[in-house]
């Protein structure tokens, strides 16, 4: 956002939450300098008094106020370079007070003879310094015409007095406007100016306070999808532009019901409706609300992307209400909107608070699990079609072992370790446990293929990446021809520049890539080309209507002949009976994954299962 774009967006906010710019407490002090001005021109029975302030680069100053004794009026607008009367700016910065009895001859003052002095018929000049925060900032000048005037000591220690009294006005207007300022920021997210968590939250907790009893209310919260991946994807600038940028849209929407919105967390906003006449209202809200998510947000590089929303709905009867915060139902509302998919909008039900409960506890488990062993890989062989020789390749799988629980499966971790944050510690747990799994295998001479790994957005848009990748290879002596990443199609779609620029580092390192889930996301064919991956790993939704369902069969013959035709071997994903293979193979995919061999299992069961590997095959794949 520039920085007018933002200065608006402030003023307009200043308006909007009744601060307007401390203009009236300007207005005010403007008024007390004028009086101050006019009383001190007549009792030193001068010509002319004026108050001069420094420009912004201190090199002039300017005339903020003149008032003229013979025409009882105030001008202003003057300006004077210090280039014109560099002894004058000297003096001023130098001494307490200028008292130039004889301006036209004195060398603080005679500068200004030609120019000023004279056409004025200015004969004496007495000025003194103004300061504010501390600093001087400009002078007040009280001149005499006519005939000269020697100024007593009363007279100079009055000028002084009215220069500290304006200095004063000012301090006490700054200190008001900060105090302005520090109000506004309390209730203010700095980045898209709208209220923030803490004020809405009094807000709703007030409203619900003074509504009458029947009034029907709402909070709507939106969580915007996946808006982790925008910020490993693109940049931080552009994340933050997107949310300036729904803000507007959001703020925007024209409804004849009235609502607050704010910005309660990094990608959730919510919108307040106080008083609801009918659903119909509340319907028209959430319409318009997705409606904003239609139109595609423009990237830097002009790219177009989509984004979507998950909202969470809390509406009842103010009487209905157990307690002030319907915005952590909201919430709950959001997260099962999350859980049903993107763009879901789901209405709280109280049954879920139980849930949630649990939920909760399991994430302050899961920090502890991941510190302690209990986030391991499971394995599941992946078998190729010609066999050669004994031994397959293998796909490491989280699994959470918990110790009342039993066995977690990653559709409830990983959601638990993007909620936290921590996708990066998990994938770097992953790794290093496989690494060690590894290990122990080739030392008890299985043979290994390959071990693939999944790696999530965070991760592979981390600085930090390929240094844990190589030290965890280092440390258990692991070749790199024995790992293999796998990453969601979806990623391939980020930042190109970012993306290759990771892959190519993970390709020198000797490490193949494939494509997880080929087929549900939307990849460029063009970016798959020039990413250099090896694999394409077909999703399961595709092999499951297999050999029947005329559409899969459809699919899958295409992702067969696109993958031949770029070079890139296949994994069919989810094999569960022995026709589906047969048709795989028939058709030309390299390699099975699915229960038909083996579901995941634990290093152990690896060990097992591979040391009877022979038997195994026989007796599944014949
Ligand atoms: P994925 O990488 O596509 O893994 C395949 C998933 O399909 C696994 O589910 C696997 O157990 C399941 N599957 C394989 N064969 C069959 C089958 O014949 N029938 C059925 N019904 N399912 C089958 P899982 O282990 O629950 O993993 C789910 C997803 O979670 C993975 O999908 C992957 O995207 C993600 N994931 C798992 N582990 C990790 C990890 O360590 N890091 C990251 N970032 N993601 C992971
Ligand atoms: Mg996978
Ligand atoms: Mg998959």
């Amino acid at each position: 956002m520039h920085l007018l774009d933002k200065f608006l967006t402030l003023q307009q906010s200043l308006t909007k939450f009744g601060i307007q710019n401390s203009r009236s407490e300007k207005d005010d002090s403007d008024i007390k300098i004028q009086v101050i001005l006019k009383s001190c021109c007549q009792l030193l029975n001068v010509a002319r008094v004026s108050l001069w302030l420094f420009s912004k680069d201190k090199k002039s100053i300017v005339c903020q106020y003149l008032y003229i004794k013979a025409d009882d009026k105030f001008e202003s607008g003057l300006e004077i370079p210090e280039s014109a009367c560099p002894e004058y700016f000297e003096a001023l910065n130098t001494s307490r007070v200028i008292n130039a009895d004889n301006a036209q001859t004195d060398y603080r003052t005679r500068e200004f003879l030609a120019d000023y002095l004279t056409p004025l018929n200015i004969m004496s000049m007495l000025d003194a310094p103004i300061f504010r925060e501390g600093e001087l900032a400009g002078v007040l000048c009280i001149e005499q015409t006519i005939a000269p005037q020697v100024w007593d000591m009363a007279e100079i220690s009055y000028s002084v007095s009215v220069a500290d009294s304006i200095s004063l006005i000012y301090a006490q207007s700054c200190w008001f406007s900060e105090k302005q300022k520090m109000r506004y920021m309390e209730r203010v997210d700095p980045l898209t100016c709208l209220e923030n968590r803490f004020f809405f939250q009094k807000r709703i907790a007030q409203d619900i306070t003074h509504a009458a009893g029947d009034n029907q209310f709402a909070v709507i919260l939106i969580g915007l999808d996946d808006f982790t991946n925008i910020n490993t994807r693109f940049s931080y600038d552009f994340a933050n532009k997107l949310l300036c940028e729904i803000s507007r849209r959001l703020e925007n929407i024209s409804s004849k019901v009235p609502y607050n919105l704010s910005r309660v967390g990094g990608d959730l906003f919510a919108l307040w409706l106080p008083s609801i006449k009918e659903q119909s209202q509340l319907d028209k809200m959430i319409f318009d609300i997705k409606d904003q998510f239609t139109t595609a947000f423009k990237t830097f590089t002009n790219e177009m992307i989509h984004l979507t929303a998950s909202i969470g709905v809390i509406s009842c009867h103010m009487n209905e209400l157990i307690d002030k915060d319907p915005l952590r139902k909201a919430e709950i509302a959001m997260l099962k909107a999350k859980e049903e998919g993107n763009g879901a909008v789901s209405y709280f039900d109280p049954i879920w608070l139980i849930e949630h409960q649990e939920e909760a506890i399991l994430e302050k488990e899961f920090v502890d699990a991941l510190n302690h062993g209990q986030i391991v890989p499971f394995y599941q062989p992946i078998i190729k079609q010609e066999y050669e020789s004994s031994g397959f390749a293998l796909e490491a799988l989280v699994r959470w072992i918990h110790p009342t629980k039993g066995v977690i499966s990653p559709y409830v971790i990983l959601p638990i370790a993007k909620r936290l944050g921590l996708m990066g510690e998990l994938g770097n747990v992953i790794f290093e446990q496989t690494c060690i799994d590894i290990k122990q295998f080739i030392n008890l001479g299985l043979n290994l293929k390959k071990v693939s790994v999944n790696i999530s957005s965070e991760q592979l848009f981390s600085s930090l990446l390929i240094k844990h990748i190589e030290d965890c290879l280092d440390k258990y002596q692991v070749s790199t021809f024995l790992i293999e990443f796998e990453i969601v199609e979806e990623l391939l779609s980020g930042d190109f520049d970012v993306l290759s620029n990771q892959m190519e580092k993970l390709i020198s390192l000797g490490i193949n890539l494939s494509i997880d889930d080929f087929g549900t996301g939307y990849s460029s064919l063009s970016r798959l080309k020039n990413l250099n991956v090896s694999k394409l790993k077909i999703d399961k939704s595709f092999v499951d209507g297999l050999p029947h369902d005329e559409g899969d069969i459809c699919i899958v013959r295409s992702i067969i002949g696109l993958a031949k035709g770029m070079g890139l071997q296949l994994v069919a994903e989810g094999v569960e009976n022995q026709e589906q293979a047969e048709w795989l193979f028939k058709n030309g995919c390299d390699y099975l994954q699915g229960y038909l061999i083996s579901k995941p299992i634990p290093s152990a069961d690896i060990i097992q299962l591979m040391t009877d590997e022979n038997r195994f095959f026989t007796d599944n794949c014949k």
